[in-house]
């Protein structure tokens, strides 16, 4: 039985990066950099006003006050998106915007509320406050200098940096391509949700909820048929997903009793198994092969146990063939608001609540059946075998969102 580190690094040594593709800005939300990004400009690319109000010469209103107000001549009107046309000399200035550009001779701008313009339209302004030079104003390349790498490879595309990517005058990025996804869940007693559920039948859950989880990382997720316990149909099944899928995740089958047939089907379709079962509940029958290029994920049957284990061994290698950098689960300190106890002899990854102060508590029953604590909890606490853990012990959270 391999550790979960051990499984984790055998699975990811053979996994590399897809090929890149070129994307529109747009279509890049929630990708991965392939090539880092740098700035074809300044940003901004210009020195402006950070405010509405007037462009000046600090030296001509350093003795502005309300009492003694300063008068200039306005010389210009700019706003935004167009240059200026005359220069700041000493005793004028211009009316400015935010945004605009920052005329030549001015090196500060009193703000509007500062100021008073007589209503006959004259070019007379009055000046009711002091600025220091520099003041109100916003220099090119402050926040980006050209050149300079805004996103490095292997970051995800978020709607933050998407937006920092379009101000640098970037309209394209490389960005990995989206893994293919097949999903495929076995056994007889399996419904579709909206058929008849004859006696001894359940309505099939891990497709549907894994192939979100996949859409949710990124990848391109396909749900195949439900296959049946049969060990033709299931060889089948894995020679028809190798040809349309980088990774096939299945669920159900990798146990040891004898409807367990995922391992021969595998095997016999000219698969070869890398290693089977971990060290963890739930989910200690997960198996790993490669058929082709194509990777094998058997994932057990129980629902819990299917996303345990997709989140701890598949999740990363979602991420990687896009050519994620971070491939760990986020992690958030919490404190447990009640005991909690693993009495067996795996580590036992615990579904929990952890509220908003970082109070920890179970949610709910801990059976690798039950989806009703897993629906409601947040993350995930890796509870040591044989470990007691008292109310007000400081606990790492997985974090699922
Ligand atoms: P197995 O690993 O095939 O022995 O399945 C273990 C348990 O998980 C059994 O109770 C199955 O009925 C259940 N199970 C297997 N596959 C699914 C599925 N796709 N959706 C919901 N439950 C499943
Ligand atoms: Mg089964």
């Amino acid at each position: 039985m391999e550790s979960l580190e051990s499984a984790q690094a055998r699975i990811l040594r053979d996994v590399s990066p897809l090929p890149s593709e070129r994307v529109a800005l747009d279509q890049a939300s929630d990708r991965f950099l392939a090539t880092g990004a740098r700035s074809i400009v300044d940003v901004p690319p210009f020195d402006n006003s950070a405010m509405d109000g007037y462009a000046v010469r600090a030296a001509d209103v350093a003795s502005a006050s309300p009492t003694a107000p300063v008068e200039l001549r306005r010389v210009d009107r700019i706003p935004a998106g167009e240059p200026p046309r005359a220069r700041i000399e000493p005793g004028t200035c211009a009316r400015i915007f935010t945004g605009s550009p920052l005329p030549p001779g001015a090196d500060a701008v009193v703000m509007q509320e500062d100021t008073r313009v007589d209503s006959d339209g004259s070019d007379r302004v009055r000046v009711l406050d002091r600025v220091a030079p520099w003041d109100n104003i916003r220099f090119r390349g402050e926040d980006v200098k050209i050149g300079s790498e805004i996103l490095g490879p292997g970051h995800r595309c978020s709607a933050e940096r998407i937006a920092v990517l379009a101000a640098c005058g970037i309209a394209e990025v490389d960005v990995g391509r989206r893994p293919r996804i097949a999903l495929l869940a076995t056994g007889n007693e399996l419904r579709e949700p909206g058929s008849p559920l004859p006696a001894g039948c359940i309505y099939e859950s891990n497709r549907v909820g894994l192939a979100a989880a996949v859409r949710r990382l990124g990848g391109d997720a396909t749900p195949l048929p439900i296959v049946p316990d049969d060990l033709n149909a299931t060889r089948q099944a894995f020679l028809n997903a190798r040809e349309r899928c980088d990774v096939l995740m299945t669920t159900g089958g990798v146990s040891v009793g004898e409807m367990d047939l995922l391992k021969p089907a595998f095997e016999s379709a000219g698969g070869v198994m890398e290693f089977w079962r971990v060290a963890l509940k739930p989910g200690k029958p997960f198996v790993h092969g490669r058929l082709g290029a194509m990777l094998w994920f058997g994932l057990p049957g129980n629902p819990v146990s299917a996303f345990v284990t997709f989140l701890l061994l598949v999740r990363p290698v979602i991420l990687r063939l896009q050519g994620a950098a971070q491939l760990s689960l986020p992690s958030v300190p919490g404190v447990l608001s009640e005991p909690i106890q693993n009495r067996g002899d795996r580590r036992h990854f615990m579904r929990v609540v952890r509220d908003e102060a970082g109070a920890v508590r179970s949610a709910g029953r801990q059976g690798s059946h039950a989806l009703s604590s897993l629906a409601a909890s947040n993350g995930f606490i890796d509870v040591p075998p044989d470990t007691s853990l008292p109310s007000g012990a400081p606990v790492a959270v997985l974090s699922l969102h």
